[in-house]
Formats: structure tokens, sequence, C-alpha cells
């Protein structure tokens, strides 16, 4: 006898280590691994029963006891998980905490039960545990069953109400009714072999019929919506070799996919909301694109969305990513979103860093362009410059003679009246020997000035020669010509020079030879220079008249 037990006990070990072992290292969905760790669980508790019903031992009946309801405690545990994959989708991955916390009172209590401290979990009736007395221990496990199934059904009932998706919500009906058989019948069990025991015949099975029942409601729930498809394994394969980033968003921005080929670090999880506002808040290349991006993001109809992340923090290496969001739309309405992360460091560096030059080519421009100003008013200072007389600001000689050569052909040929003065400081010698070449320079200085009073903005006036200067008026005839060189002596004549500290001032005259050119018929001109250096010899003949006869005087030629 005890050697079959041993024989059965070692073929009960083999079997379970190779259950994990292929458990442990075959490729099947994680969903799929937690309903068969639901399933073991399942199959304790039937094992359990039969054997406790199959000795009169109380060592033995204690063994299958505990065994029973140490699956039925971990069956808590392995529903729950088994709920949360299901309602959250085949690549569901609980963090290591959420497994312990889910398992943490199942183990607790198992190892309490085990123990059985003063028979706080079961007492022997009569000698053997054939008839039982359940203590407190025990009812803490229902009430962990009771617990961990309305947790359960919370979860079902939670995803249910969300789920638009007509398939994913039959699943959940699925796994809704195999929660119910599972805790009912249980219940049922309790109800009838545990509180109504004195009174009624105890039913065997129960519980063991009812685990039967919803093990088959939870492989259909399974089975029919294909999620221990291995096409599903392979479809994650694909997602996890992407160069891309991928977070798929069901209609309620419920994260149900993600691969993190491309952002380890970007805080999404499965079965979460997605967080868009934070990442862009904190990640976002331009800040302003923000507004943008969720507008279309959040559009019904739904947009495609694209903008430009950067991670990284200080210190760090940034990586740059291009964002893209579009809708999944099935049939004209939208089922959710697929969002693609493409690293783009290498692109954005390189523009950066062209973009970089630019500013300094911008900058050596700007330089350029300033230094060319610069260039410019100097070359128009040297222009000005070159057709001034330093001393009086009037203009040079030289600067006279090239207008004239151009006004007097064209007054010529269009009959235009014009007049030329030239008018020389009487006795400037004097001035030059009583004050000195100082004030001499003073009185020629102001003498240009007091005449350019006295001119119209059309007229030029040209230093000749030391303190001789000429004068050309455009449009200009005879009476004109006369009035205005008539106002030029009188102003010369007028105006007063300081000679200096203790001195008093002195005023000069001006002598002026004129030559009036009007109305001239047949006058052809060939050498334009030639006629201006006639014009001036008689010119400065009427000059040297005027002188002649007296200084401080007009002659007109
Ligand atoms: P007039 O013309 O009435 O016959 O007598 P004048 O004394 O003015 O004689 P002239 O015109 O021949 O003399 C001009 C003098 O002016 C000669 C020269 O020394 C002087 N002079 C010429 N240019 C300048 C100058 O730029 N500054 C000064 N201070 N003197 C000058
Ligand atoms: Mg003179
Ligand atoms: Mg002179």
């Amino acid at each position: 006898m005890g050697l079959t037990i041993g024989i059965d006990l070692g073929v009960l070990v083999g079997l379970v280590s190779i259950f994990f072992y292929v458990f442990v290292k075959n490729a099947i969905t994680a969903q799929y691994k937690v309903y068969l760790l639901f399933h073991f669980f399942m199959m304790i508790w039937p094992i359990g029963q039969v054997g406790v019903h199959t000795t009169d031992r109380p060592h033995l009946q204690i063994f299958y006891i505990t065994l029973s309801f140490v699956g039925l405690s971990m069956l808590g545990f392995g529903w729950m998980l088994f709920m949360k994959f299901l309602s959250l989708g085949a690549y569901y991955k609980p963090s290591r905490n959420v497994v312990l916390l889910l398992l943490a009172p199942s183990l607790l209590l198992s190892v309490a039960m085990i123990w059985n401290p003063a028979n706080l979990f079961v007492a022997p009736v009569g000698g053997d545990f054939g008839e039982r007395q359940y203590g407190p221990l025990f009812w803490c496990m229902i009430l962990l069953l009771v617990a961990s199934f309305l947790y359960s059904l919370r979860l079902v009932r939670d995803k249910a109400r969300m789920q638009t998706h007509q398939a994913e919500r039959a699943r959940l009906k699925h796994a809704f009714v195999g929660i119910v058989v599972m805790a009912g019948f249980p219940m049922l069990d309790l109800l009838v072999n545990v509180l109504l025991d004195p009174w009624l015949q105890v039913i065997p099975g129960i519980t063991s019929l009812g685990i039967l029942a919803s093990d088959v409601c939870f492989l259909y729930a399974l089975r029919k919506h294909r999620s221990l498809d291995l096409v599903k394994i392979a479809q994650q394969d694909v997602v996890d070799t992407l160069s891309v980033g991928i977070i798929v968003l069901d209609e309620h921005d419920i994260v149900i996919e993600v691969n993190r080929n491309v952002c380890p670090k970007l805080p999404v999880t499965i079965g979460r909301p997605f967080e868009l506002e934070a990442l862009l808040d904190a990640h976002l290349v331009e800040a302003n694109a923000k507004p943008g991006f969720l507008k279309a993001f959040r559009m019904p109809s739904g947009e495609r969305a694209h903008t430009e992340l950067v991670l990284g923090a200080k210190g760090e290496p940034k990586q740059y990513l291009a964002m893209h969001a579009a809708p999944i739309l099935v049939g004209g309405s939208l089922l959710g979103k697929v969002i693609t992360l493409q690293d783009i460091t290498e692109l954005k560096l390189h523009i950066l860093k062209s973009q970089e030059q630019n500013i300094s080519l911008q900058e050596r421009n700007r330089a350029l362009i300033y230094m060319q100003d610069e260039l410019f008013q100097a070359n128009r200072k040297l222009e000005q410059m070159a057709v001034t007389d330093s001393l009086t600001g009037c203009f040079n000689r030289r600067f006279l003679m090239q207008q004239l050569e151009h006004e007097v052909l064209t007054n010529l040929r269009y009959r235009i009246p014009f007049a030329v003065f030239l008018f020389d400081i009487d006795l400037f010698k004097l001035v030059n020997d009583t004050y000195g070449h100082v004030v001499g320079d003073e009185v020629i200085r102001r003498t240009a000035e007091a005449v350019r009073g006295a001119l119209r903005r059309t007229d030029i006036l040209a230093r000749y020669g030391g303190e001789e200067f000429a004068v050309y008026l455009p449009h200009t005839n005879l009476e004109q010509a006369e009035r205005l060189a008539q106002r030029i002596r009188e102003v010369v004549e007028s105006n007063t020079i300081p000679t200096g500290r203790g001195r008093s001032p002195i005023s000069v005259t001006i002598s002026m030879g004129i030559h009036v050119v009007e109305e001239q018929t047949d006058l052809q001109v060939n050498d334009v220079k030639q006629y201006l250096k006639e014009l001036f010899y008689n010119i400065d003949s009427a000059l040297y008249r005027a002188k002649d006869d007296g200084r401080n005087r007009i002659v007109n030629y």
C-alpha cells in the first residue's frame, strides 16, 4: 500500500514538473499561461476531494482536505489574474508588484491552513476528518474567495461597459458567466454541505462540478476569440521587432499595445490611459505645437496628427522622435488610434547643425552688409570731397566746368536762357597783408556763405580761384541776371566780418563780370569746351573792366 502511494505520488510529482516545464519553456501567450495556472489550481480541488474520500486515516485526510482548500484559495488568486488578462487584453503584462499583491492573501492563508494552528482551520469530529468542524481560517478563506469574486466581477463589468466592440463584449460576457458559475457552486456547496449539514444529506462534488462548468465557460471565452492563437504570438513578434515604436490605443485612449523598441523610457503601460498631455508637456520640441496636435488627435473623425518629441534628461544625449497619430477606422467609426514613434535623432542633429551654420553665415552676411554700407558712405564722402572746395564748402571749379559742359549744350539746343557770373574780392591782398591769412581765409569763407544765401536752389556757386568765384544761373534772362548780380554785390558789401579780438570788423566788396546767353538763333556748338573757354574769357574781361572802372561794380560783357 505504502509503495503504491509512493509510486503514484512520484508519478504525480513527475507530471506536475513536466507541466511546469512545458508551461515555462514554450511560446504561448501570457494569457494562455495564466489560464493553465488557473486550470492547475482547479485540478487540485477534485484531486483533494477524491483523496479525502478514499481514506479513513486522519493524517491523509487532513492532507487531502488541506490540499483541496489550498487549491481553492489559490484559485482566488488565479481568478483575479486571469480576469485581469481577459479584461485588459492578451498582451497585458502585470508588474511583479501586482502579481505579489494578488498572490499574498492566498499564499498567507495557504500557509496558515497547512499549519492549522490549534485546529483553527479544521478540526476532526469523532477521531477522524470524515466528519469535521471548520474554524475561522476556513471562513477567512471563504471571505477571500468572495472578495476575489467581487473584484473579478468588477474588473469584467467595468471593462464590458467601456467596450463597444461586439466580439470583445461577448468574450467578457462569457468570462462573467464563468465567474458566476465558479462562485455559485462553492457557495451552494457551502450552504448545503457545511451550513445546512445537520439537516440535509451530504451532496458530494458540488464545488468540483462548479469548477468544471466554469472552466468550460472560460475556455469557451478564450477559444472563441482566438486569444490563444499563435497568430497573436506572431503578431507580437512582428510588433516587437519593428524599428518603429508603436502604441495602440482603444477608443477611450487606453493603451492596448505597445512595443518599446524606440523609446524604452516612455511612461506607457498597457491597460492604463495614454497620458498624451503629460507627454507633450514634458517632451515637445516646439511647445506651441501642442494645441494643434491635440486638436487633430481629438477630432472625432480621426485626423492624422504629427509632431516631434525630444527625450533625455539634462546632460544626457538627446533623442528626437517623430510622433504620428493615425486613426483606426472601421466602416467610418473610430475604434482607436495607432501612434508611431520614429527615431529621427540623426536627421534632427543634422538639421540643427546646418541651422547653426546658417545663423553664423547670416551673421557674417550682416557684417558684410554693414561693411558695404560703410564703404558706400565713405565713397559718397569721397565723391563729395572731389567736387567741393574744402574752405568754403562751395563746388570746385572742376565740378562747375563738368556741369556747364552738359548744361550749356542743353540750354543752347532748347534755347533756354542762362547766365554766368565771375566775381573777385577787391583789394584782397590788402586784407591778407593787414589781418593775416587766417582772417583772409575767413573773409573768403564768409563771402561765399553770404553769396550762397542770395542764390536760388538751382544756381551753382563754385570757387573759381583764390578769391574768385563763378556762378551759373540756369533759366535766367538778362533782367533777372542783372537784378541777381546787384543783389549779390550788395549782400557782400553789407556783410561784416570779424577780424579778431580788439579789432573792428571789416567788410569787403566784389567786382563782377557777367554774361547772359539769351535766345540765339543760329548758334551751332561743336566743341563745348572751346565754347566755355571763350565764354569765360569774355566774362573775365568784363571782370577786368569792372576792376578798371573802380571796383565794387558789375560789368555785362
Ligand atoms: P584786385 O583783385 O582788387 O585787383 O586786388 P587784389 O589785391 O585782390 O589782387 P589779386 O586778386 O591779384 O590778389 C589776390 C590775392 O589773394 C593773392 C593771394 O595771395 C591771395 N589769396 C589767394 N588765395 C587765397 C587764399 O586761399 N587765402 C588767402 N588768405 N589768400 C589768398
Ligand atoms: Mg582780388
Ligand atoms: Mg584775384
